[in-house]
């Protein structure tokens, strides 16, 4: 494991270390609310899944649903985090329109899930260990539409009761890349398990930073708390944002205070929301409403079960089977879907394709291809089965790999596996010896100069020869081939 990218901040008076603790807000994946049976769908007309409990009609009881509980418990299985057998949910009484209930059920003193780890991929392809320090599970509230009326605000409670998971962190980064590889870590665990599908433009994966500033090796400053940051950019640019904000103030000789503030994404800046609410503020007490949670360990261990193969594990597996760096084996498992295309790339029917041309492909001309026509992995005109078609004829020297360049985007383009293309386009590699010396003798007979340069010593002048043939070969010849013969006939 590498030391922390800690980025020191150079104030007029020194360095300064920054600590990030993040508090991630994600939405579990279900069909129905965490109290009650209303659908959770995105994006519905307002106000039209809202069932009685969650409007807070008078007398009516919150019922738990059960696989909202099996999605937080895998989560916390999946963070390598303690299961509290018992959990417990309480009151967070406060007041906001978008609350009908004038509280909050949620989950304060005993969670389901305790503490944990998640391990960080950093930019500079080594890894960082981060405490999680909890995963508790409290309703969402509703939402406040303040660009529907002039001079009125809607409520719309369709994500009033949505399960959602809060996942806090340790104090343990130290920088916004780490805080930055954090989330997108969290998020590809998340989407591994289909917990949550952490999509932070629909709100579903919501993040509130709390940043702090501090001499290194001093104990911890006073933290701020930018709430509700809803892009991985924006959690970067709050950081940055807020350290050198405090630095500032504490070089004047100020003092931080511990607030709540909003991130101003258009300006770029913080901004203050209200004074930092204590514990006691909420006024929690257990639910009366309802029983204590009491988990089976064996329904535990059947879950437990059901994990998949996490990100963390088949990089591992990625850098061990097949050779990879774990820089291009942490790209490829970052998402599922990515991980197991790949994997049928390399083994496709038969199997045994090279792992390493395979990853160079897959990140690089097909992921380009992807972004540049903005369609997703399942949507893609070239499929697994397609791309390890090309990468057979690469394989078996019928075309260069600079001609499987021209064949992938026509294959890209038209949807047609490679062979067609080829054939089609009489692309087939040249590898005829007495085929490739003809271009070589005319090249040879075109430049004497040249090749009195490369026979008085210039040998540089070869890759210069080398381009030519292929120039004259439209690109077809065997580059290996090319180089032994032209060696041959110049010397
Ligand atoms: P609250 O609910 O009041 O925001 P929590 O204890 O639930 O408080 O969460 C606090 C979050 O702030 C955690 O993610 C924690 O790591 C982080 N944190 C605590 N102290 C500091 C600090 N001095 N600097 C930066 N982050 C901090
Ligand atoms: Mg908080």
């Amino acid at each position: 494991m590498s030391e922390s990218t800690s980025d020191l901040i150079k104030g007029k008076t020194g360095d300064w270390e920054i600590v990030i603790g993040l508090e991630v807000h994600a939405q579990a994946i279900s069909e129905s609310k965490l109290f009650s049976g209303a659908a959770t769908a995105f994006g519905a007309e307002p106000n039209t899944q809202v069932s009685l409990v969650d409007a807070a009609m008078p007398g009516m009881l919150p019922v738990l649903n059960a696989h909202s509980v099996a999605q937080a418990v895998k989560t916390g299985l999946a963070l390598n985090a303690e299961i509290n057998l018992t959990s417990v949910f309480e009151r967070k009484n406060y007041f906001y329109p978008d609350l009908p209930q004038g509280y909050q059920i949620s989950q304060y003193l005993q969670p389901i899930v305790g503490a944990g780890t998640i391990v960080l991929d950093l930019p500079d392809g080594g890894t960082k260990e981060v405490g999680i320090e909890r995963l508790h599970m409290e309703q969402d509230a509703g939402k406040s539409l303040h660009d529907q009326h002039p001079n009125m605000t809607y409520i719309d409670l369709n994500r009033s009761g949505v399960t959602l998971m809060e996942i806090v962190s340790e104090p343990d980064m130290r920088s916004a890349e780490e805080a930055a590889a954090y989330i997108a870590k969290l998020r590809s665990i998340l989407r591994y398990l289909g917990t949550c599908d952490g999509n932070m433009e629909e709100g579903s994966l919501r993040c509130d930073v709390n940043v702090s500033v501090r001499r290194p090796g001093e104990p911890l400053g006073t933290r701020t708390e930018t709430k509700n940051v809803n892009s991985i950019r924006f959690v970067k640019q709050a950081i940055e944002y807020e350290a050198r904000r405090q630095v500032k103030v504490l070089e004047d000789g100020g003092e931080i205070a511990q607030e709540t503030l909003l991130f101003d994404s258009d300006k770029g800046v913080t901004r203050s929301m209200r004074s930092k609410e204590e514990a006691h503020d909420y006024r929690y007490f257990p639910d009366p409403d309802l029983l204590p949670l009491v988990l089976d360990p064996d329904w535990v261990e059947e879950i437990r079960r059901t994990l998949p193969e996490l990100p963390d594990v088949k990089k591992k597996r990625f850098v061990a089977d097949f050779g990879l760096s774990p820089y291009d084996a942490g790209i490829l498992v970052d998402e599922r879907e990515t991980a197991d295309f790949y994997e049928r790339v390399i083994t496709g029917d038969s199997g045994g394709r090279d792992p390493k041309l395979a990853a160079n492909w897959v990140t690089g001309a097909y992921f380009a291809a992807l972004n540049r026509s903005d369609v997703a992995l399942a949507e893609a005109p070239v499929d697994a089965d397609k791309l390890g078609g090309l990468l057979d004829l690469i394989a078996a020297e019928t075309i260069s790999g600079r001609i499987a360049k021209e064949v992938f985007e026509a294959m890209w383009a038209s949807g047609k596996p490679a062979a067609e293309i080829v054939a089609d386009k009489g692309l087939e590699q040249i590898s005829d010896q007495g085929a490739i010396e003809a271009i070589v003798a005319r090249v040879i007979a075109d430049n004497p100069k040249q090749v009195e340069k490369f026979k008085s010593g210039n040998e540089k002048l070869i890759g210069w020869f080398v381009g030519q043939v292929m120039k004259a070969s439209q690109g077809k010849a065997n580059p290996g081939l090319v180089n032994r013969i032209l060696k041959q006939k110049l010397s």
